[in-house]
């Protein structure tokens, strides 16, 4: 019973691994068609009963059609592109695709910044860290300092208010 599982989670995988690519569409029908094939060969060899056909063959039907749409999901885009929106980025950023110091540091189209997910957790990680320091305060006014922090985050939403 669990075989049955593993085998369709691996099929999936492999189709989401190569979605777009010829080898989704042969591995999928092909893992199907093994799985529908079980059936007859099983009869010939009368060692089954009809429950385990129906399942093989419904099997071989889920393990298809999921597996087409997986292979038929979008791939991220080869150029340089937002992390967020997939904003086409050619031109605005360097061959890397990070950020240049004289260009754009935010998406134009979501304002979101062009480093990615990344800086924005480095930036929150900063913040949350100096917030919980435990130290004495000595009269530094912190709130003050954590608010000039997040005035200086590029575009991300100041933490504590998400
Ligand atoms: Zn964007």
């Amino acid at each position: 019973m669990f075989l049955f599982a593993f085998y369709a989670c691996g099929v999936w995988y492999l189709a989401l691994r190569f979605r777009r690519q010829w080898p989704a569409f042969v591995i999928v029908p092909a893992a199907a068609a093994v799985t529908a094939l079980l059936v007859p060969v099983l009869m010939a060899a009368n060692i089954a009963d009809v429950g385990l056909y129906l399942m093989l063959s419904a099997e071989a039907a889920v393990i298809l059609l999921v597996g087409l749409f997986i292979a038929i999901l979008p791939r991220a885009p080869q150029h340089p592109h937002c992390a967020y929106c997939r904003y086409d980025l050619r031109g605005l950023v360097g061959e890397t695709g990070r950020a240049v110091s004289d260009g754009p540091q935010q998406c134009p189209e979501c304002g979101m910044p062009i480093d990615g997910f990344a800086s924005v957790r480095r930036q929150r990680a900063k913040v949350f860290a100096s917030a919980t320091d435990v130290q004495p305060l000595n009269g530094r006014d912190v709130a003050a300092e954590v608010r000039s922090m997040s005035a200086g985050a590029s575009g991300a939403p100041a933490p504590g208010k998400v």
